[in-house]
C-alpha cells in the first residue's frame, strides 16, 4: 500500500512520465499549443502564418510558416527536450531577443500528441519530416516541401485523458485560440495571419503593417475608429497602440493587453496604472480596452519567471508603471472632451417616468451590481426558468408601498416588517419573467427603418450566429452578413431607442467566461440580459402609482426573490428583528 508509512524507494522518473510533467507546465490546452507555434514562426522570421484548427484544436492544430526553416540534420533535435538555437549561454537568458528559449515546447508537444513537422529551409533541396508521437521520435524522411516550416499536432492528449478532463467546452476552447492569435496579429501587424476553424475562415489579417486596419479586421470597423493611439517615447522605453475613450468600456478587463517587447503578458500591475489613468473619467466597474506595446531593452525585462512566459519582472518597476500612467492620460487628454461629471458621478437627474431607460450607454450604474453577481452562488439555477409555481402560492407577501429611498430602493411594508426592494433587480425579474412567458410568440418587436450593419469580433459573432434563432424569439431579426457582420432589422420593442449595434453587442460582451452547454441557459442568459438593459436603473425616480405598479409586478412573478442572475431583489427586515435592534425583545 503506498503512503508515508510505507514509502517507495526513491527512483529517477521514466523519460516518458519526466516530459509528460514537464509538458504540463506548458501545454495546458489547445491554445498554449498554437502560443508556442505560432511564436515558433514568428522567431523564424515568418512573414505569413496560417493556422488551421478541428476540433477546437484537440483533432488538429496546424501552423504553416515561411520562415527560416529547420535543416534536415537538425529536425530531431528540435524536437529534444532543452534543445534550443535561440540560446547559447546561461548569460543570454537575461537578453532574449526571441520569443522562445526554453527549447521545450516542441518536445512537449511530442510528448503529449502526435506531432509531425515537415520543414524546408528556403536554401535546402528538398524538406525533411519528422514524426513524434507521445514522445517516441520516429525517423526522419525526406519529403518535398515548399520553404519554411508546417507543424501538424495531432490527437493532443490522446495519451494523457486527465487533461482532456480539464478542457472546456469546444467553443470555449476556439474561442482561446481566437484571442490568442488575435493578440498576435496586432502585436505583428507586418506578418499575415489567418485561422481557419474547422475549414472556417475565423480570422485573416493582410500583413499590411497597419495596426489600426488590423484593429478593424479583428474587432470591426467602428470599435478600430473610435480607439485612441497612444504614442510615446522616453529615453529607451515606449509605449505605443490603442486605448478606448471614456466612452467605450467593458465590464471586465478581459480587453485589456499589455505586450512587452512583442510577447503578450499579464500584468496586474501594468493593467491597474493603466485604469488608474483613467481615474474618475470611468464609471466603478467599467474598465477600458487597451493594446499596449513597450519596447524596452530585453536586458531590463525578465521573461524566464513562468512556464509559458505570460509573466515578466522588470528591473524598474515604477518606472514602466509611470510610463503608463502618463502616455495614458497624455492621450485621453488629447481626445477626451470634458467629462460630464452629472454622469460620472454615476447620479442621473430624475425622469418622471417607468419607462425603461433608454440612454443605457450612460447608464451604468448597473454594471457595478454586475461585477458583484459575478461569483454569486447560484447563477444557472436562477437562470432556468422556474417550474410554474401553483397559483395560490404567490411568494411574496402583499406589500404596501411607503417610499423611495436613494432613488434605488424602494420601501414597503409587509405582514411581517419592512421590505427594501431594489427597483432595478425587481424590474429585471418582472422583465424576465415576462420575456421568458411571451418568447416564441408574441414578443413586440421593433421594425428599423434602416437595417443596421453591426461588425463583431470574431468569437462574439461565432457565439450571436449560433443564437440567431433565440433572438429571434426574443424579438431581434438578426441576420449573418458575411464573416463578422450581422444586420440587425429589428429589435424587442423593450429595446427600442437604444442603439441597435450596442444591444447586440451587449448580449455577447462578457459571455465568453460562461461554460453554459444547455441551449436553455444561454437563451436564458440572453434574455437576462436584455432584460438587465431594459429595466429601470438606480438613479431614477420612481412617483407612487410607478411604485405600486413595479411592486404589484414584482407579487405576481414566479421567483421574485432574486432578479434573474440571481441577487436578491428584496431585504427583510422583520418586526421580529426590528425589536431586537431596538432593545424591545431579546436582549435582556
Ligand atoms: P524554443 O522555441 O524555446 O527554442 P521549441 O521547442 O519551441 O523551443 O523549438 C525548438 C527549436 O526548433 C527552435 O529553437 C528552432 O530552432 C526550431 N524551430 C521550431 N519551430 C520552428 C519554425 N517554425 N521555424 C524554424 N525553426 C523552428
Ligand atoms: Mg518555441
Amino acid at each position: 500500500m503506498p503512503g508515508y508509512n510505507s514509502p517507495m524507494p526513491i527512483q529517477i522518473l521514466p523519460d516518458e512520465v519526466a516530459s509528460q510533467i514537464a509538458a504540463g507546465e506548458v501545454i495546458e490546452r489547445p491554445a498554449s499549443v498554437v502560443k508556442e507555434l505560432v511564436e515558433n514562426a514568428l522567431d523564424a522570421g515568418a512573414t505569413a502564418i496560417e493556422v488551421r484548427i478541428q476540433g477546437a484544436g484537440q483533432r488538429l492544430v496546424e501552423v504553416s510558416d515561411d520562415g527560416a526553416g529547420i535543416p534536415a540534420s537538425e529536425l530531431p533535435l528540435a524536437v529534444a527536450r532543452h534543445a534550443t538555437s535561440k540560446l547559447r549561454a546561461a548569460a543570454d537568458l537575461f537578453n532574449i531577443g526571441t520569443l522562445g528559449f526554453r527549447g521545450e515546447a516542441l518536445a512537449s508537444i511530442g510528448s503529449v500528441a502526435r506531432l509531425t513537422i515537415t520543414s524546408r529551409p528556403p536554401y535546402a533541396e528538398s524538406g525533411a519530416r519528422i514524426l513524434v508521437e507521445g514522445g517516441k521520435i520516429g525517423s526522419l524522411q525526406a519529403v518535398g516541401a515548399p520553404p519554411g516550416t508546417q507543424v501538424r499536432v495531432e490527437d493532443l492528449f490522446f495519451n494523457v485523458p486527465a487533461r482532456r478532463k480539464f478542457l472546456k467546452s469546444e467553443r470555449t476552447e476556439a474561442r482561446l485560440i481566437d484571442e490568442l492569435l488575435t493578440r498576435y496579429a496586432l502585436a505583428y501587424p507586418h506578418v499575415r495571419f489567418s485561422l481557419s476553424q474547422d475549414g472556417r475562415t475565423a480570422m485573416q489579417t493582410s500583413g499590411s503593417g497597419e495596426r489600426r486596419e488590423i484593429l478593424a479586421a479583428l474587432y470591426g470597423a467602428e470599435l478600430a475608429r473610435q480607439m485612441l493611439a497612444v504614442d510615446f517615447r522616453e529615453d529607451d522605453l515606449s509605449l505605443s497602440g490603442f486605448i478606448s475613450p471614456t466612452s467605450l468600456t467593458r465590464s471586465n478587463r478581459k480587453e485589456i493587453t499589455f505586450y512587452v517587447n512583442g510577447r503578450p503578458v499579464q500584468d496586474i500591475a501594468l493593467s491597474t496604472a493603466l485604469i488608474q489613468a483613467y481615474h474618475t473619467l470611468l464609471m466603478v466597474g467599467r474598465y477600458p480596452l487597451a493594446m499596449l506595446f513597450i519596447a524596452m531593452p530585453a536586458g531590463e525585462v525578465d521573461v524566464n519567471v513562468h512556464p509559458t512566459k505570460a509573466e515578466v519582472r522588470f528591473q524598474e518597476r515604477e518606472r514602466i508603471f509611470s510610463l503608463v500612467q502618463r502616455a495614458v492620460k497624455r492621450a485621453l487628454l488629447a481626445y477626451t472632451p470634458v467629462p460630464d461629471l452629472g454622469f460620472a458621478a454615476g447620479w442621473r437627474p430624475s425622469q418622471e417616468s417607468q419607462q425603461p431607460s433608454l440612454d443605457w450607454g450612460l447608464a451604468h450604474d448597473d454594471l457595478a451590481h454586475d461585477e458583484l453577481a459575478l461569483p454569486s452562488p447560484q447563477p444557472d439555477d436562477a437562470l432556468v426558468p422556474a417550474q410554474p409555481a401553483p397559483r395560490e402560492f404567490p411568494g411574496m407577501p402583499l406589500l404596501r408601498p411607503v417610499g423611495q429611498i436613494a432613488a434605488a430602493y424602494l420601501v414597503a411594508e409587509g405582514p411581517d416588517g419592512l421590505y427594501l426592494i431594489d427597483q432595478h433587480a425587481a424590474h429585471e425579474r418582472v422583465l424576465f419573467e415576462r420575456f421568458m412567458a411571451q418568447r416564441g410568440e408574441d414578443v413586440p418587436s421593433q421594425a428599423l427603418l434602416e437595417p443596421f450593419t453591426v461588425e463583431l469580433p470574431p468569437a462574439a459573432a461565432r457565439l450571436i450566429e449560433g443564437q440567431l434563432d433565440t433572438l429571434s424569439e426574443l424579438g431581434f431579426r438578426v441576420e449573418a452578413f458575411g464573416r463578422s457582420t450581422f444586420l440587425v432589422r429589428a429589435v424587442p420593442a423593450l429595446l427600442a431607442g437604444m442603439d441597435p449595434a450596442s444591444a447586440l453587442r451587449v448580449l455577447v460582451e462578457d459571455f465568453e467566461e460562461d461554460e453554459t452547454p444547455l441551449q436553455g441557459q444561454v437563451e436564458a442568459r440572453i434574455v437576462a440580459r436584455v432584460c438587465k438593459r431594459a429595466a429601470v436603473k438606480a438613479g431614477h425616480l420612481l412617483n407612487p402609482d410607478e411604485q405600486r405598479a413595479l411592486i404589484g409586478d414584482l407579487e405576481r412573478c414566479q421567483s421574485p426573490r432574486t432578479c434573474p442572475h440571481g441577487r436578491p431583489t428584496m431585504i427583510h427586515l422583520s418586526v421580529d428583528l426590528l425589536e431586537r435592534q431596538f432593545g424591545r425583545r431579546g436582549a435582556r
